[in-house]
């Protein structure tokens, strides 16, 4: 990979999210320094065949490209660690959600916000996502090498050597931008994290996140394909619990859906500490404690004592915001609890498929509470790397600078995506961190070759 002696050669690896807004970013900021294209070589080493092969994929193939709304709020809805909120903020606030809208808007790719803040591409279609910033490329005059798998990083006076089998490139600058280690079948195998670590950086324990949790025990089998709506999802391991709230899946070999997958991180790091394996709860009854419900079982069965506890039960609402009174409206009308429940909650609770309200004891009735506070699901078996959105995990964001993505270890190295230790939620959150941190490397990457002017978006 040649360049005549006043070219500098800027070498981005991987040509996902990240790396592909680097090389925009790149350019435009070189650009801005009146830098021609000549005197800046972009160059994307991608080891597929294809670059952005998880846009692709994102959202179910319609990619949910970013959140809506104004850039705190975003954070705050995106980040749950307050570190990793710190540290993706300045570039999220330097390359904002609506910066990347106007962006795929110039380049043909109209989007639109669904009513829980996800934005989509109103084609639907992730490919058109994937197209428009592949002519951003083109229009960056960025070079892509496809197949190509970066093998080997070296610091070398103020540039780096890189290997991808045979080959050997030397680079004016570097940005790694190898994505994380989940979902290997889309060419993320950690690559990136060991590249950064064979160079100094310092890792943090890679864990799956956004991930299905698997259960030492099948679902029952009449469970499976069954939504709890609106609970609360505990993880409990020893001393240790945590507890997400929201829609639920009950699959073949565990759980999934959005409660399930946000609470993915923390039951993998529990699963990692080597303690007991985590169970999982279902709380039917979440932001209720006990007595409350209780209260509300005794009150519908002053007024219902007729009705059987099993009838009670398929008519109860799921996850209520409010208890009292129960024959709301907007309850009776209400996600329920489902059926196939039913017989599982009567089962645990001891009490029989003809039992009436009025005929239960108060110890019943107390038994019945427990199981709808704390309904174990089952315990956890793995938390699946290879079938996680996102890992956590990565190159310790300390030895990284929040603004410009710079190593602290090495002038002329940059990191972006999700090779660093942050994870976002589902929402849109991971990709607007990939484009933003990306943002940020690529202009800084394009400033520390070609000049100290400050780079904007
Ligand atoms: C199924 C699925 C659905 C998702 N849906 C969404 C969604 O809708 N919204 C959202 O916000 N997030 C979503 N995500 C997460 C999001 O796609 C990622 O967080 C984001 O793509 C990370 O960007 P990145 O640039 O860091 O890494 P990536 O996009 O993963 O890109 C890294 C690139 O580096 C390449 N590479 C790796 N190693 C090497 C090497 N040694 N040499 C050369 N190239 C290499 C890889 O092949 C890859 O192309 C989803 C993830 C998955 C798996």
């Amino acid at each position: 990979m040649g360049s005549s002696p006043e070219t500098k050669l800027l070498v981005i690896v991987g040509a996902g999210a990240s790396g592909m807004l680097a090389a925009v970013s790149a350019r435009q900021a070189a650009r801005g320094l009146g830098i021609a294209d000549a005197g800046l070589r972009i160059v994307l080493l991608e080891r597929n065949t294809r670059p952005g092969a998880k846009i692709a994929i994102s959202g179910g193939g319609h990619c949910n490209v970013t959140h809506d709304g104004p850039v705190d709020r975003l954070l705050e809805k995106g980040f749950l660690r307050k570190n990793e909120l710190r540290f993706v903020r300045p570039s999220v606030y330097a390359f904002t959600n609506s910066d990347l809208l106007a962006l795929l808007a110039r380049y043909g790719v109209p989007t639109e916000a669904r009513e829980d803040g996800r934005v989509f591409p109103v084609s639907g279609a992730a490919r058109d996502v994937l197209d428009a910033i592949r002519r951003m490329l083109r229009d960056a005059s960025a070079e892509v090498a496809t197949g190509c798998r970066v093998d080997a990083l070296e610091a070398s006076g103020d540039g780096f050597v890189l290997r991808a089998g045979a080959e050997r490139i030397e680079a004016d600058a570097v940005i790694l931008a190898a994505g994380g280690s989940a979902w290997g079948s889309s060419g993320t195998t950690g690559d990136g994290v060991r590249l950064a670590a064979s160079v100094g950086h310092s890792v943090v324990t890679v864990l799956p996140a956004l991930a299905p949790v698997f259960f030492k025990e099948p679902p029952d089998p009449g469970l499976v394909g069954v939504t709890l709506r609106g609970v609360g999802l505990v993880a409990g391991s020893g001393k240790q619990s945590d507890m997400r709230r929201g829609d639920l899946l009950i699959s073949h070999r565990g759980i999934s859906g959005p409660a399930c997958l946000s609470l993915s991180r923390p039951v993998a790091a529990m699963m990692a500490g080597g303690g007991e394996a985590p169970a999982l709860f279902a709380d039917f009854f979440p932001g209720h404690d006990e007595p409350a419900v209780s209260a509300f079982v005794l009150d519908h069965s002053s007024r219902n004592g007729a009705q059987l506890v099993r009838t009670f039960l398929q008519r109860c609402p799921i996850a209520p915001e409010r208890l009292f009174p129960a024959t709301r409206k907007e309850d009776a009308v209400g996600a329920t609890i489902p059926n196939a429940f039913v017989p599982w909650i009567l089962r645990r609770a001891g009490i029989g498929e003809g039992q009436m309200l009025s005929m239960l004891t108060r110890q019943q009735r107390t038994g019945l509470v427990s199981v709808l506070k704390r309904f174990e699901l089952g315990r956890a078996r793995k938390v699946p790397l290879d079938r996680a959105e996102v890992s956590a995990g990565g190159v310790s964001l300390s030895e990284i600078d929040p603004r410009t993505m710079a190593s602290r270890l090495h002038r002329r190295l940059f990191c972006c995506g999700e090779l660093l230790d942050y994870a976002g939620e589902v929402g849109g959150f991971n990709l607007q961190a990939a484009f933003s941190t990306g943002w940020a490397a690529g202009s800084n990457a394009a400033l520390s070759l070609c000049g100290s002017r400050s780079a904007g978006a």
